[in-house]
């Protein structure tokens, strides 16, 4: 692989791949699954996980050979076992009930995931009407949701605001979902405006560093791509947006993809460049699959193109390291 400052001129076929920087796991994702590997070093196994830990089914797949056991709700956990839940975050009430299991839970939430459920809370106490903009029943939206349920109304894009009903127009605020697609997002709170217009902004940004590097890393190349491959789960919500801002941003062709093995050959006729990502929670062995497969195929030639460098790290949870030293 070459960087965009080195990079060799291009094979004589001019078959080429831009891999775009950053890709593949963010803060909040690494967090979370080295949460879940700590916990099995730390107590053995089994160590549940409640849904999966980040939706990415090599991880999942990964994790489980070394003794985690994934479930969809508490009840499915034995009492009195460790429970790990995941990146996305989960309601207060999930809390509620490990506590009534006697399970021993470990938060990996995304902290800028729990820094929305503060401002849900926050803004919930001054009795506002919120609107989430959020894909309903997405697990990150389930859980802000449960944080003031009588409050939240879920906006699922521009075509959801019509339907829209506030209690006050003047004590309305908008929040969002962490992985959403900037530009949509912000289709969604113009057509808000127009109809809330004292509709009052959250106070950072609620869609998350690692979701906008990502997508500009795409615009910056996919206007210069004949096919764009993301890697990436269908049920990951930031990479799901990455394959429609490549296409919105103007590449011929875009895909999510699992792995290697699920790109169809025939997406490469013509192709001469071929752009490539991956989502937040993907490991960058799977785009090293990729890149090896285009490479039998003629696309040896791999440029990096970064957008930013990424440098956030986060904590493990404060009880999971709290254990740690207690028994170290
Ligand atoms: Fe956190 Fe963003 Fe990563 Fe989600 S995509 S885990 S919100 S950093």
């Amino acid at each position: 692989m070459t960087s965009s400052t080195t990079a060799p001129a291009p094979a004589p076929s001019g078959k080429r791949v831009l891999l775009a920087k950053p890709r593949g796991y963010c803060a909040g994702v690494d967090r979370a699954v080295q949460t879940v590997e700590h916990a099995l070093d730390h107590y053995g196994a089994p160590v549940y996980v409640r849904k999966q830990i980040v939706h990415n089914l090599h991880v999942v797949r990964a994790l489980e050979a070394r003794g985690a056991i994934f479930v969809e709700e508490n009840s499915e956990v034995p009492e009195g076992s460790i429970v790990v839940f995941s990146a996305h975050g989960v309601a207060p009430e999930v809390h509620e009930q490990a506590a009534e299991r006697g399970l021993k839970a470990i938060d990996a939430t995304c902290p800028l995931v729990t820094k929305v459920h503060h401002e849900v809370r926050r803004f919930a106490k001054d009795d506002f009407d919120i609107l989430l903009i959020g894909h309903e029943g997405h697990e990150e939206v389930v859980g802000t949701s449960g944080e003031a349920p009588d409050n939240i109304t879920i906006v699922d894009g521009p075509e959801g605001v019509g339907h829209v009903e506030v209690r006050d127009p003047e004590r309305v605020v908008w929040l969002s979902q962490t992985t959403l697609s900037v530009d949509e997002t912000m289709q969604t709170v113009d057509a808000l405006r127009e109809r809330f217009p004292l509709l009052q902004s959250p106070p950072s940004d609620d869609i998350c560093y690692a979701t906008q590097n990502r997508q500009a890393a795409v615009k910056t190349i996919a206007p210069r791509v004949d096919l764009f491959l993301v890697v990436g789960s269908g049920n990951s919500s930031n990479s799901v947006r990455m394959v429609e801002v490549a296409a919105a941003a103007g590449a011929k062709a875009a895909y999510l993809v699992e792995n290697a093995g699920a790109i169809d050959e025939t997406w490469l006729d013509g192709v001469s460049i071929v752009g490539l990502s991956s989502g937040a929670s993907v490991p960058e062995i799977l785009v090293h699959e990729v890149t090896d497969w285009l490479a039998q195929r003629g696309y040896g030639d791999v440029e990096e193109v970064s957008h930013t460098e990424e440098r956030l790290a986060f904590a493990l949870p404060q009880e999971l390291r709290r254990e740690m030293r207690t028994k170290s």
